[in-house]
């Protein structure tokens, strides 16, 4: 089936969702990264979200989720198939000691909201660029803090259409791991279970982190933040530091000299750079100190066609 049709198909079923053919992708990820997705779908209502998983199922096509592109590197290939995005879905409400957050809105919002509305627990998630969605997905973290500590349940799709009600445990959440990729679930709502804390405690919390975050990382360059999951027991920045690789640059992607664990994108990199320093990166640290670096960061697409 060509793009072209699917998108007509889209349209009558989903006649209120936002709809692009053949649209380019670095400008939607926080690396600037990516071909072309085949077929982007924005569901305007959590509806239309659960029946264009659905559709992708029936019609076996392929399907992508993505939330604010902030951890993942898209191969210069493009996405093939369906990329459906939540953006609209963005609302996120109070119930007493719960917030609960659509899986558009970012977690940054998330936190803030939790943080006016004099609730503790997710003041860790500040600075994180992600939405809630990707944020449940990663099990995403700092400083100590994780959404494993505060998530109570989530609403989500099946891979065959069907809206399932989840609590954190059935998502067997770990460091940077939700078992949401392997159940093939579109993450909808996740409900926060905080605790009433003051507004200023709270905010002297965040204000901390935030401080420490702009001191410590490259945020002046596109980048997916730390691209490799921590070793048990090690830093893989302090691994990377230690092999000398700070400045290592390949095309325009570089390791970044402000913060090891980050490549960043300091001239007009393609995925394939980027890829190709992650893959040196991973070579030397395992010949100079015998460890797997693991990627933190999906990567997903295809990648070029060969000239
Ligand atoms: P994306 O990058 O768009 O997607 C990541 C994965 O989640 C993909 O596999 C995607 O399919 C899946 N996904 C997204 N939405 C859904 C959904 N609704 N349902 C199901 N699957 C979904 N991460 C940390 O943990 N801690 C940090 O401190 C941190 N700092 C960062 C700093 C910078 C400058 C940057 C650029 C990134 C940082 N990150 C950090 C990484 C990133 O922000 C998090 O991993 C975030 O949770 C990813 O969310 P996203 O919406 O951008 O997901």
């Amino acid at each position: 089936m060509n793009n072209q049709n699917v998108l007509n198909e889209l349209r009558s079923i989903l006649p209120s969702a936002e709809l692009k053919i053949n649209e380019p992708l670095n400008a939607h990820t926080y690396t600037r990264l990516g071909g072309c997705a085949d077929v982007r779908v924005f569901p305007n209502t959590l509806e239309d979200a659960r029946a264009a998983v659905e559709y992708a199922y029936q019609s076996n096509y392929p399907l992508t989720i993505l939330g604010k592109g902030s951890n993942v590197i898209i191969q210069d290939g493009g996405i093939r198939g369906i990329v459906l995005n939540l953006s609209s879905l963005k609302s996120i409400q109070k119930d007493e000691e719960k917030v609960i957050a659509q899986a558009g809105a970012r977690i940054i919002d998330a936190s803030e909201f939790a943080r006016d509305s004099k609730l503790s627990g997710l003041e860790f998630a500040c600075g994180i660029p992600g939405s809630v969605g990707g944020a449940v997905y990663m099990n995403a973290g700092a400083y100590g803090g994780e959404i494993a500590d505060c998530l109570e349940s989530v609403l989500a799709v099946t891979k065959d259409g069907k809206l399932v009600k989840l609590t954190a445990d059935e998502l067997d959440l770990s460091y940077r791991h939700s078992n949401v990729e392997e159940n093939g679930l579109l993450v909808l709502e996740a409900t926060f279970q905080l605790e009433v804390g003051e507004y200023k405690d709270i905010k002297a919390i965040m204000d901390d982190l935030t401080e420490k975050r702009e001191t410590k990382q490259p945020l002046e360059y596109p980048s997916c933040g730390s691209v490799f999951k921590r070793p048990p027991g090690l830093f893989a920045g302090k691994l990377i530091q230690d092999s000398q690789l700070q400045g290592t640059r390949i095309g325009g992607a570089e390791v970044s000299k402000k913060h090891a664990g980050f490549i960043v994108n300091i001239d007009n990199a393609t995925a394939t750079d980027y890829l190709d320093v992650i893959h040196h990166v991973q070579r030397t640290v395992k010949e100079k100190f015998d460890v797997d670096l693991e990627r933190e960061v999906r990567v997903i697409g295809e990648p070029p066609e060969k000239p």
